[in-house]
């Protein structure tokens, strides 16, 4: 992978390859192949972030009779949190007696996934599972635990493969962390 990057004026460094992501995406799809096995579950992106990871996680997962539908939420500007999560775009179907699995770019303060596992509760799934691109784990103020975990990460900034500052380098292949200096 090659340098750092300058994006608004921050610097980036190079932090998670696009073969160690392929690797890890290919750990979690087998852990999902498992666990769904015999099931028709309804693989739910959470936009705008997962995009990427979602595409090839379900392509990994490889489960035909499977849907996938999406979601979108925000919480963060710039590079933190606002601690608000507003839905953008919800749910259109019926989930009743639905196995859900919920995918995600990154799990940082957990609001966001304990406010849509909340939300999804009340439409009575017949299971919800969770499952993460990232997580920080000492960024965590809900105690939510994702049950499908890519990396694990410690609570800097980062950016690439759909992670976005401020809507930009969604596109980029590898993951950068931001550089502190
Ligand atoms: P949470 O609600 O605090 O857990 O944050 C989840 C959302 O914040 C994610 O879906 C991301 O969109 C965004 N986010 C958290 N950390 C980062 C990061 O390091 N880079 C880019 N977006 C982030
Ligand atoms: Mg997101």
């Amino acid at each position: 992978m090659d340098n750092k990057i300058t994006v608004d004026g921050l610097t980036f460094v190079p932090y998670l390859t696009r073969d160690r992501i392929a690797e890890q995406v290919r750990r979690v799809a087998a852990e999902l192949r498992h666990d769904l096995e015999g099931k028709r579950p309804l693989f739910v992106c959470v936009l705008n972030g997962a995009f990427m990871f979602a595409a090839d996680l379900v392509r990994e997962v490889g489960i035909n009779e499977g849907e996938i539908a999406f979601v979108k939420y925000t919480s963060y500007e710039g590079t933190s949190s606002t601690g608000k999560v507003k839905e953008i775009m919800g749910l259109q179907q019926d989930i009743s007696g639905r196995d859900v699995v919920l995918i995600e770019d990154i799990v940082d303060t957990g609001l966001t996934a304990t406010h849509m596992i909340t939300d999804l509760k009340k439409r009575n799934p017949a299971s919800i599972r969770f499952a993460t691109l990232l997580y920080k784990p000492e960024s965590n103020k809900t105690g939510f635990q994702p049950d499908y975990v890519a990396f694990e990460i410690p609570p800097k900034f980062i950016i690439g493969y759909g992670l976005d500052l401020d809507g930009k380098v969604r596109n980029l292949p590898d993951i950068y962390q931001l550089k502190e200096d």
